[in-house]
């Protein structure tokens, strides 16, 4: 990997969140067309930010949220007998 190529990386999750100017992203995806290296690399971490932000955990719902909650406390109730 060259020096070069370092240099686009640490940029890449700038490029990937669509943060960098237009002529530094259009000198990445011309470097990478070229380059299989930050080709990977570019994959990987698109892979990386889809994974992310499709993969957030959903809340509970509220009613099971309260039943959990009442369990809990009738197990605390017991245990501390108020
Ligand atoms: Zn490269």
């Amino acid at each position: 990997m060259s020096e070069k190529c370092l240099e686009y990386i640490s940029d890449l999750n700038a490029y990937l969140d669509g943060d960098l100017p237009d002529e530094l992203c259009v000198e990445i995806e011309k470097h990478v067309g070229e380059c299989n290296n930050c080709k990977l690399m570019v994959d990987t971490l698109k892979m990386t930010v889809k994974l992310c932000r499709e993969g957030k955990p959903e809340d509970l719902p509220s009613s099971l949220n309260d039943k959990l909650n009442n369990m809990l406390k009738k197990k605390w109730d017991k245990k501390f007998g108020q």
